[in-house]
């Protein structure tokens, strides 16, 4: 009975042997993930801009199957330098986890008027109308007053945006697919998002971005798969980071309550966790024959709401 316990706790170490370099590792997904997988068996770097977080984070999981690698991921330089310091540190690279990424502002929600953005939209989630103001783009009395942001958003916030989610992840996978190509074999997997699916979900640059990652993986997956290398993304709907607390001024509580309350799957709140799952189940070879794919972390929203418009 031991040692079945014991050999069931071996075999359920996913990525032993595995090493894997996680982008916005120091935060949110990406943290969860690296603890996740390191927990799985896998030496983790972590390569971010939040140097202080990212140290710490490889503290908690243990010196000795975490470190951290200070990396922009739209600077090429700090891109090829992460993943051959990975490649140095562990002598190759089997995961790639595409994560780190921005979300800016809100389109529908957001104007330059800050406040007023951040009002509005906690009003249309503390009174559970956003889908009403997201499907008939009319919110109670103020519907009038939103305006197409697009002709608001600047070319330089909108050029940040892709800068970060699709040049990082255009990057980051080429310099993974050099080392994983020689070697015929890797996991890429990125983080794309219900807005690589759904309309009117988030900005004009967040949604562009998303669905060029899902495009990215599409591509990278018909041209890598002669290598054996697989390449996917996760499309998880929203959930209380730092990311997603950027543009609210609610607590990680009630932001999570109000995201509940428009879900679509009732009874259930989406964590960090659940999309670390996710990817962890890309990164092993339980998802051996998976590529190409965009695993929905959604509780069905985006076939609820295929277009918020
Ligand atoms: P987060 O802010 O907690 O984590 C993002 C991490 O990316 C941070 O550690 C940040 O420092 C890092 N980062 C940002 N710019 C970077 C750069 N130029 N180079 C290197 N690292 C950089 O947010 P999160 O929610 O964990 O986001 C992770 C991913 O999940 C993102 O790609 C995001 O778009 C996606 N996503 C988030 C949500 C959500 O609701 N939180 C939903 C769907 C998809």
């Amino acid at each position: 009975m031991a040692n079945d316990s014991v050999i069931g706790a071996l075999l359920a170490r996913r990525l032993e042997g595995k090493v894997a370099l996680i982008t916005g590792g120091a935060s949110g997904i990406g943290e969860c993930t690296a603890k996740l997988f390191a927990k799985h068996g896998a030496k983790v770097v972590i390569a971010d801009i939040q140097d202080e977080l990212g140290h710490a984070v490889c503290k908690d999981i243990g010196e000795t199957s975490a470190s951290y690698v200070p990396c922009d991921v739209t600077d090429e330089t700090q891109v090829q330098n992460a993943v051959d310091i990975t490649v140095a540190s562990h002598g190759k690279l089997d995961i790639i986890f595409n994560n780190a990424g921005i979300l800016f502002v809100l389109v529908c929600f957001v104007s330059h008027n800050f406040s007023w953005g951040y009002d509005v939209l906690n009003d249309a989630l503390r009174f559970n109308l956003l889908p009403t103001y997201l499907f008939k783009n009319r919110y109670a009395g103020i519907a009038d007053e939103f305006k197409p942001r697009i002709v608001d958003n600047e070319k330089k916030d909108f050029e940040r945006v892709l800068a970060v989610n699709v040049t990082g992840v255009f990057l980051c996978t080429k310099h993974a697919a050099r080392v994983m190509i020689p070697a015929r074999t890797g996991s890429i997997i990125s983080t794309a998002s219900i807005s690589s699916y759904v309309g009117g979900a988030a900005s004009h640059a967040y949604s562009c971005s998303k669905h060029a990652v899902l495009g990215l993986t599409r591509n990278a997956a018909v041209e890598l798969g002669q290598f054996g290398i697989r390449v996917n993304c996760l499309a998880p709907y929203a959930l209380a980071t730092p990311l997603a607390m950027g543009f609210t001024k609610m607590g990680d509580e009630e932001l999570e309550q109000a995201m509940c309350a428009i879900a679509n799957l009732k009874g259930v709140t989406l964590k960090a966790e659940d999309v670390a799952q996710a990817a962890l189940y890309l990164a092993s070879d339980d998802s051996k024959y998976v590529s190409g794919q965009n695993l929905f972390i959604d509780g069905a929203f985006s076939i609820v709401n295929p277009s918020f418009n």
